[in-house]
């Protein structure tokens, strides 16, 4: 594999939008080389071989999508999440793992810039945007996920820092990343709980050690891990915005982009699962012809491309929305609720689409059947997004 990355360019503060458009075409168009050219010929034997793709980490770089939407002035491409939404969404249509790498690490570097103290914007973002420091977000711990309020891990204040104990588990990147953001209780006693909590961006070091690498069905490649906390130390300017007790809304401020990013990857994994099917289906032959002619192989492929549009147009609104400034919980969590839905729905349709031979390791479409679930977990469960789509529809009408 050579290092062949085009570089994406980076969005001027002020541009029409025409030259928004025009921009925005020549991004897709670098991302759809660089992911025929690198990522497609490599993902099956990777995935299988569950072997981390550091090549492609270089070539990530070389294009900017680690500092994707951090903003120009600290190094960043400043993309809109429309047009980050469209880069995730053509990567997962061939490969969804890939997308781990830079999607955490960017929801760690969106949390430094909203939230983050002016030092702490002008020292992490320029190397985030290069990837020099790179990483993700540890809030989950093996017996909180959806509660987060009831993590256990703490920051004790101790002179002039903190002395952070526990263990966090799940956090994509944390093997092969070197920064993370991390959810804590400073005030375990404090009632309600997230008064207590806080975010510490941890630069691996004594004390900060990966506990174990996990094994999963899917999103392979991928390093996801429990990592462990004895005694870290850190001085108390690694303390999100520089005040205790605002770590759950830091967290929770994340998340509408969150949302966004892995309802991107479901509509591309949608959209990849029925390019795979309507491409064998062509080729495929049963009873003399095509079995694309076949009208029960016609009504899951017409059921899988409205799927995969329906998703696109709802992570279209989302980002739009975001990109404006507005609230948008309500369209981030139908769009990542539909969105993800369907990325599972396509995958097991166009399994039946490709017979016996879907189960082979062969092919790809089996690992859209392994990595589409994810997308129903991530960022919040589809229970929990159904909940907040519910409760925001009843508080508004
Ligand atoms: C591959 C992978 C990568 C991940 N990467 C990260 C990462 O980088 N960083 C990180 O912090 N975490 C990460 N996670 C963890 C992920 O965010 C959690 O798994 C997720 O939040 C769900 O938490 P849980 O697994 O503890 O499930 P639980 O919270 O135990 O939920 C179990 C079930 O109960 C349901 N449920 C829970 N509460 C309610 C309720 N109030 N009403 C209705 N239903 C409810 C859930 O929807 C779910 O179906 C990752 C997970 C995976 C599998």
């Amino acid at each position: 594999m050579t290092a062949s990355a085009a570089s994406v360019p980076a969005t001027p503060e002020q541009t029409t939008d025409a030259e928004k458009q025009e921009l925005e075409a020549q991004i897709l168009d670098a991302i759809d080389r660089w992911v025929e050219r690198e990522v497609r010929p490599i993902a099956r034997e990777f995935d299988q071989a569950d072997r981390y793709p550091a090549e492609l980490v270089e070539q990530m770089k070389e294009l900017g999508l680690f500092g994707a939407t951090i903003s120009t002035e600290y190094g960043g491409l400043g993309l809109s999440a429309s047009t980050y939404a469209k880069v995730v969404s053509r990567i997962c249509e061939v490969w969804m793992a890939p997308t781990g790498i830079f999607n955490s690490h960017l929801i760690m570097a969106n949390c430094v810039e909203r939230a983050g103290t002016e030092a702490q914007k002008a020292h992490y973002l320029p190397k985030f945007a290069t990837g020099e420091l790179r990483g993700g977000i540890g809030l989950t711990e093996p017996n909180a996920g959806t509660d987060l309020q009831r993590i256990r891990t703490t920051a004790r204040r101790d002179g002039d820092g903190y002395v952070i104990n526990g263990t966090k588990t799940w956090i994509t990147n944390g093997i092969q990343g070197n920064c993370l953001a991390v959810l804590v209780k400073t005030d375990p006693t404090a009632e309600p709980p997230h008064k207590g909590m806080s975010m510490f961006l941890c630069e691996k070091g004594p004390g900060f050690t990966v506990g174990k690498k996990l094994k999963k069905l899917g999103y392979r490649a991928i390093d996801s891990a429990e990592l462990v906390f004895e005694d870290f130390r850190v001085t108390e300017d690694h303390l999100i915005g520089g005040e205790e007790g605002r770590g759950f809304q830091q967290a929770a401020g994340g998340l509408e982009l969150g949302r966004i990013n892995v309802a991107a990857r479901g509509a591309g994994m949608a959209r990849g699962a029925m390019k795979l099917a309507v491409a064998y289906a062509k080729e495929r032959e049963t009873f003399g012809k095509p079995i694309a002619q076949h009208q029960a192989i016609q009504l899951k492929i017409a059921d899988m491309s409205t799927r995969a549009e329906a998703a696109k147009l709802l992570v279209e609104e989302a980002a739009r929305k975001f990109d404006t400034g507005q609230r948008c919980d309500l369209e981030a969590g139908r769009a990542k609720l539909f969105a993800s839905e369907a990325a599972v729905s396509n995958a097991t349709d166009a399994m039946r689409v490709f017979g016996g031979y879907s189960y082979s390791t062969e092919y790809e479409i089996e690992r859209f059947y392994r990595d589409a679930p994810l997308m129903c977990i991530g960022e919040g469960t589809n229970e929990i997004q159904r909940i907040i789509i519910a409760k925001q529809l009843v508080a508004q009408s």
